[in-house]
């Protein structure tokens, strides 16, 4: 039998390479979602074919610089340092849809928007980022903004985090951390040690009693940067509580609920009173992904870990939070997966076999203090992967002069406009 094109009767795989082969010229690429990983995925593709028919679909009419938001909260960025219009960042010849992706199709090639409209490719790139599930927490939604509760996890609330600092006057303050998998894991405890910083400066911290309630059992998921940053939350005088996830607020009685564990592993609720509870939602793989044929069993997008093309179809491939791969999820592995999604397209386009290029790198620069940062880098299984020929676990001055400085122009003027950097 000759498979001629999308073809239904050797599904799951839809096309054959000869047949995608065929489309080079003239294929049609569909980018779902405008963030870090959509449009650095543009951009490189791009950059190597400039006559490809590309159109991203992207509700929002603004596009976020993420990792900014932690400085917003501590004083360091104005907010609007990490927002553009996307009119002012959309690449050039690429066609736009603004509406959000509600159905896969990927046995017809197709996706479904919000307005019923289908749109087909030829190619498809999944970047719609993960859901902050801020519903999974009782009353959080209607406690947050208000009252202590804040979260630099939204652009809205981040300058809210940086007003509690400094009017910080009361005794408890609470940081949460979800289970995993969050986007950028060390965020949590970043927020909380650059408001530690604030209150030893001012001289308010000994009057301070700070919890890091975190609803696993290890500080941070790459070993070598654990002890370094255990001693800060001794130099704090943090109060370190594993396995304490929060699942209740009440904003006007200023009360988080956590559930624990006693010692014979059965469940316990605590009541804490709070002043400031910075809150790191859970999250979760977007519905719309999670119930499709796209999904693993976690729901997140099942796609090769090296060459991050789908396990089972031929002609899509992910970028960004949304992949199931055991990668840190930050901008700094979009950076990475990027330039690897774009050639791998163009090889899939030829006909010809993949590069297992992406490595698992991630980054976080933990912001242990207000002028110095841990950068840790770490690809898959741990492994370290500094950037400069430096111990990365040790905490550095020029590390927070390149997140300060550097490393929103290399977000926005390289990683977004195809400039690659290694
Ligand atoms: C507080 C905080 C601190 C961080 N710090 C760092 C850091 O220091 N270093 C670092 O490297 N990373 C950091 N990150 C993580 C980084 O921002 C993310 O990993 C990165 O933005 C992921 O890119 P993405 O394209 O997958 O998702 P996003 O950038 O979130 O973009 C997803 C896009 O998809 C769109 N979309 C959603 N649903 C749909 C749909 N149904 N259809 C079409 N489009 C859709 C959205 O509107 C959005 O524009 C931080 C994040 C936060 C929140």
């Amino acid at each position: 039998m000759i498979c001629l094109g999308p073809c239904r009767l050797c599904t799951p795989m839809i096309y054959h390479s000869k047949d995608l082969k065929m489309k080079k010229s003239n294929a049609k690429v569909v980018v779902v979602g405008g963030g870090a990983g959509g449009l650095a995925s543009v951009a490189s593709l791009q950059k190597r074919a400039a006559s490809l028919d590309i159109t991203i679909i992207e509700p929002s009419d603004k596009h976020y610089y993420q990792p900014g938001w932690t400085l917003v909260g501590a004083g360091v960025f104005q907010p609007g340092k990490t927002v553009r219009s996307m009119d002012a960042i959309w690449p050039k010849d690429a066609n736009r849809i603004k509406d959000r992706v509600t159905i896969f199709e990927p046995d017809n090639n197709l996706v479904v928007l919000g307005s019923g409209q289908s749109v087909s490719y030829d190619i498809l790139i999944v970047a719609p980022g993960l859901t902050l599930g801020w519903d999974q927490i009782e009353g959080l939604e209607d406690a947050l903004g208000r009252n202590g509760v804040t979260s630099n996890y939204r652009f809205d609330l981040a300058p809210y985090t940086w007003k509690l600092v400094q009017e910080m006057a009361g005794k408890e303050a609470i940081f949460t951390q979800p289970a995993m998998p969050i986007k950028c894991a060390g965020a949590p405890q970043k927020a909380m040690y650059l408001s530690c910083d604030s209150w030893l400066k001012r001289g308010a911290l000994s009057g301070i009693h700070v919890t890091f309630a975190s609803a696993i059992d290890v500080l941070f998921g790459c070993k070598p940067y654990v002890s370094p940053l255990m001693e800060y939350i001794d130099y704090y005088g943090i109060d370190l509580q594993f396995k304490m996830e929060l699942i209740k607020v009440d904003a006007d009685k200023k009360l988080a609920t956590f559930k624990t564990q006693s010692e014979d592993q059965a469940p316990v609720l605590i009541e804490r009173d709070f002043d400031m509870l910075h809150v790191c939602p859970p999250q979760r793989a977007p519905d719309f992904v999670k119930n499709s044929p796209l999904a693993n069993k976690g729901g997140w997008l099942d796609v090769d870990p090296h060459s991050l093309r789908h396990k089972t179809y031929e002609n899509i491939f992910g970028v960004g939070d949304i992949c199931g791969t055991a990668n840190a999820k930050t901008a700094a592995a979009v950076r990475k997966q990027a330039p690897v999604v774009a050639q791998n397209i163009l090889l899939t386009l030829e006909g010809k076999s993949l590069l297992n290029g992406y490595d698992g790198y991630g980054s976080c620069p933990l912001t242990v203090e207000k002028g110095k940062i841990i950068l840790a880098e770490f690809g898959y299984e741990g492994k370290l992967m500094p950037t400069f020929p430096w111990d990365s676990t040790k905490a550095r001055k020029s590390a927070w002069v390149l997140k300060k400085h550097l490393l929103p122009i290399v977000y926005w003027e390289m990683m977004l406009k195809g400039r690659e950097w290694p």
